[in-house]
């Protein structure tokens, strides 16, 4: 919730900056062409601006974003009465609904106050129908002829088709990043990083259905790890398996590997890609490292059963035949694979 707290007030303040910004080139261009009506209300909306900065630095987004709101919904309308609707200020309400449902959502994640998004909504779209109606009914106030409207409308389309484009990339970007985040949370094992049992599970289902045939599954278990547990203390287990996860990531980086529970792995691929010569090597690698743990050092050895998937079994089955092999290099002396 910190970092997204961090992140929603620098899109707040980025958006109050890109706002002050505007409103200050404007108020100098329409000063310069004498459009006096305008000029003074880009000078208020500049104020109006700056109160926001007092609201977002003390985090009250929603009155900072009810008063941006407000003005953006009375700038459409001033605009539209001013310059008259072919100049496209109305489109200024397309982006703000955008803003205001972000302000919403974000408030809500934030659980720090609400915002009536549709006030809104009802609202800019009063300000473009009642500014529509000004201008045929009565004409706009100043006539900023055919061609400098044809330049409002072009880099006000420009401007705000820019900023829709760029916040869809945001909200695209972080959706995909929170997803991958939330998928990794639900599948990955905390502790070491790898797969987990229900994942595994799910994984086998999928190949299932175009055929386990060639498919194989090697269950290891670290030998004597209650007493790494009783010597080292839980501190000490978590790093030797975490260790060994490490391991057989970078070893087994083309197969699945998941922690089934305790400190009991699997590793499964096709038997082409998961040799017996590269099981074996692991089991020797994991033989010979050493754990450093603060100022102790940690050895462990694993034993692992290998299965083969045989045609018409359950994956309940092929996992049962791999673990009756674990049993048998436990039973015969530990620290071997067999299969
Ligand atoms: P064996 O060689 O027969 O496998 O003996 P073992 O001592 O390893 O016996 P067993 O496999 O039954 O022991 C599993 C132990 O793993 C018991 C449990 O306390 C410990 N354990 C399970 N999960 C964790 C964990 O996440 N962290 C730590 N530190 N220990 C764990
Ligand atoms: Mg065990
Ligand atoms: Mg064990």
């Amino acid at each position: 919730m910190r970092g997204y707290d961090k992140t929603a007030h620098r899109i707040v303040l980025f958006l109050n900056h890109f706002m002050f910004v505007y409103h200050v080139s404007m108020a100098v261009y329409f000063s310069v062409i004498k459009y006096r009506i305008l000029a003074w209300y880009m000078i208020v909306s500049i104020f109006v601006t700056c109160s926001n900065y007092i609201s977002i630095s003390k985090r009250k987004y929603s009155i900072s974003s009810a008063v941006s709101g407000f003005e953006l919904c009375a700038f459409i309308f001033v605009s539209t009465v001013c310059l008259g609707s072919n100049t496209g200020f109305y489109l200024y309400g397309v982006s703000t609904i955008i803003f205001l449902s972000h302000v919403n959502y974000m408030l809500k994640r934030l659980e720090s106050g609400s915002f009536n998004c549709l006030f809104f909504i009802v609202l800019i779209m009063i300000s473009c129908v009642s500014g529509y109606l000004y201008d045929s009914i009565c004409g706009s106030v100043y006539d900023p002829g055919k061609k400098a409207g044809a330049v409002f409308f072009i880099s006000n389309c420009l401007l705000v088709f820019s900023v829709l484009a760029m916040y869809m990339k945001v909200y695209i970007d972080a959706l995909y990043k929170s997803e991958q985040a939330l998928e990794d949370m639900a599948h990955k094992d905390r502790l070491t990083g790898v797969w987990n049992r229900h994942y595994l599970l799910d994984r086998l289902d999928e190949i299932k259905e175009t055929g386990l045939e060639g498919y194989r599954l090697a269950i290891l278990d670290i030998d004597n790890f209650k007493k790494v547990n009783d010597i080292y203390g839980h501190n000490g287990g978590d790093a030797v398996l975490k260790r060994t996860a490490d391991t057989m990531k970078n070893m087994f980086s083309d197969c699945i590997v998941c922690r089934w529970g305790g400190e009991e792995f699997i590793i499964t691929a096709d038997e082409n890609v998961l040799t017996i010569e590269r099981i074996e090597s692991f089991r020797e690698a994991v033989a010979s490292t050493t754990e450093i743990f603060g100022e102790k050092e940690i050895r462990v050895t694993v034993t692992l059963g290998v299965q083969d998937y045989v045609s018409g079994t359950g994956t309940d089955e092929w996992i049962s035949g791999a673990d009756a092999r674990l049993y048998q290099g436990k039973t015969s002396g530990k620290n071997k694979v067999v299969y």
